[in-house]
């Protein structure tokens, strides 16, 4: 028997322990790559690093930040970078397992890797957050790098963020480097359709499920868990589709309006307030009550663990889209498979965001831009062929779209592994 990780110690519905069981439900697909699954099992490497920075009364602070290698057979490491207070080692982790199965899944040429600073961004000034981003990039230096492992936004960070990663990293090494982060903005390197690419994957997978199923996204009741980069791109994809979004749920509280919540109008008075509470033409509605909102189509895209087995039981929906990194536990999956509630999980679903973060990555590299058109064309494009085989691979074997997803992706991986051979 391998020996467990010293470091982490992993719960059943820790997002570590939730990855280590969708991996152990791939191994009977894997043929004769099985005997190197626990490559899969531990990550090649993870830092942690100390950030200290001077806040603008003159207090010293420090934070604690991440950076995990998860897998770099296939090529580069590649991941976003989290602020939360909430963020842990064991997080960064599943996140950056869960970066090598996309990236796979996509059959994008890298690995997987994932970022994280333990703090709340709300409660720093700019010049705090600039500070901190630029000791973090600088600290993290010594293993990303444009041909090493290149970091993306995530949860609470966005293009002013990368610019300030991108100009530290630079600065570092003497010669502007664009190519180390994608999620740049435009003018610095950054792609056109970026922003919106991760919601834009999401709808795009909603739209062939939902073909599949014969279900009309015209009139169809869309409910979104977070709305944030993901969830709003994604609600305004299927509000142009002529669907409803019937509830909106995110930090600061939970909104509900039956004909359909205006999603322009959401969004404005997000971008104002920083969230969907206090939104006009909407009923407050319980926390928990989101889980049974009448709705054919949900979209957890906020954070890991969202849904549980009680509230599997309860779900009106009839496809979850997960917009969210690890939203659903595994005995929750179960539960939804025995419903029949469609779940197009997260390591297909949300992969639109990677796949431009790639075609970021090749302009840089070539000094040659592409247009939106261009880049959309070509994300739908890899979305649906992707897609395609992962259906097919459920279909053949009978399993769930997570299990095939995991199945094609971790037998590229493993060929790859076993392909390069092990060192020395
Ligand atoms: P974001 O910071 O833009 O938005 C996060 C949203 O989640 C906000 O609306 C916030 O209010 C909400 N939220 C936070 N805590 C919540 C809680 N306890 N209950 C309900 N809502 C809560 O982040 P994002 O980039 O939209 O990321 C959302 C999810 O999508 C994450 O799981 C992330 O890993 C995943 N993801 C993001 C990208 C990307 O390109 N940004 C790509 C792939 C996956």
């Amino acid at each position: 028997m391998p020996q467990p990780l010293s470091f982490v110690h992993p719960t059943p519905h820790s997002p570590w322990g939730t990855y280590l069981a969708q991996v152990d439900r791939v191994v009977p697909y894997l043929g004769h790559l099985a005997r190197w699954v626990e490559t899969l099992k531990r990550p090649k490497r993870a830092l942690i690093v100390d950030i200290p920075i001077e806040m603008d009364d003159g207090r010293i602070e420090h934070f604690e930040g991440y950076r995990v290698q998860h897998n770099m057979s296939r090529g580069p490491g590649k991941g976003g970078v989290r602020y939360h207070p909430d963020v842990t080692l064991e997080e960064v982790m599943a996140l950056a397992a869960w970066m090598s199965v996309k990236n796979a899944a996509v059959n994008l040429p890298y690995g997987g890797a994932k970022g994280g600073v333990r703090v709340d961004p709300k409660q720093l000034t700019h010049k705090e957050l600039e500070r901190m981003t630029r000791r973090y990039t600088s600290e993290i230096g010594l293993i990303i790098g444009p041909q090493q492992d290149i970091p993306a936004p995530d949860v609470n960070t966005n293009p002013q963020i990368m610019a300030w990663m991108m100009d530290t990293y630079s600065m570092n090494v003497g010669a502007t480097a664009t190519g180390v982060v994608t999620g740049k903005p435009i003018h610095l390197g950054g792609s056109l359709g970026r922003v919106k690419a991760t919601g834009r994957g999401v709808f795009v997978t909603g739209r062939e499920a939902a073909r599949r199923l014969g279900m009309d996204l015209n009139g169809a009741r869309v409910a979104v868990q977070g709305f944030g980069n993901v969830g709003s791109s994604a609600a305004e994809l299927f509000g142009q589709a002529g669907s409803k979004l019937v509830a909106v749920q995110d930090h600061s509280g939970t909104i509900f309006n039956g004909d359909g919540l205006d999603i322009a109008a959401l969004t404005t008075h997000v971008r104002q307030t920083g969230g969907v509470a206090g939104f006009g033409a909407a009923e407050v509605m319980a926390t928990e009550d989101f889980w049974d909102v009448d709705c054919d189509i949900l979209v957890p895209a906020a954070l890991e663990g969202q849904i549980t087995v009680a509230r599997a039981l309860r779900l009106k929906a009839r496809i979850v889209l997960e917009g969210a990194n690890g939203p659903t536990l595994p005995d929750a999956d179960d539960t939804l498979a025995e419903r029949g509630v469609l779940v197009v999980p997260d390591v297909i679903c949300n992969a639109g965001g990677v796949t431009v973060s790639y075609f970021e990555w090749v302009q840089d590299f070539s000094s040659f831009f592409w247009t939106e058109d261009e880049i959309n064309v070509r994300l739908d494009k890899i979305m649906i062929g992707a897609l395609k085989r992962i259906w097919d691979t459920a279909d053949h074997h009978g399993i769930t779209l997570r299990t095939a997803t995991f199945a094609v992706a971790c037998e590229r991986i493993l060929m790859a592994r076993e392909e390069r051979g092990l060192y020395p």
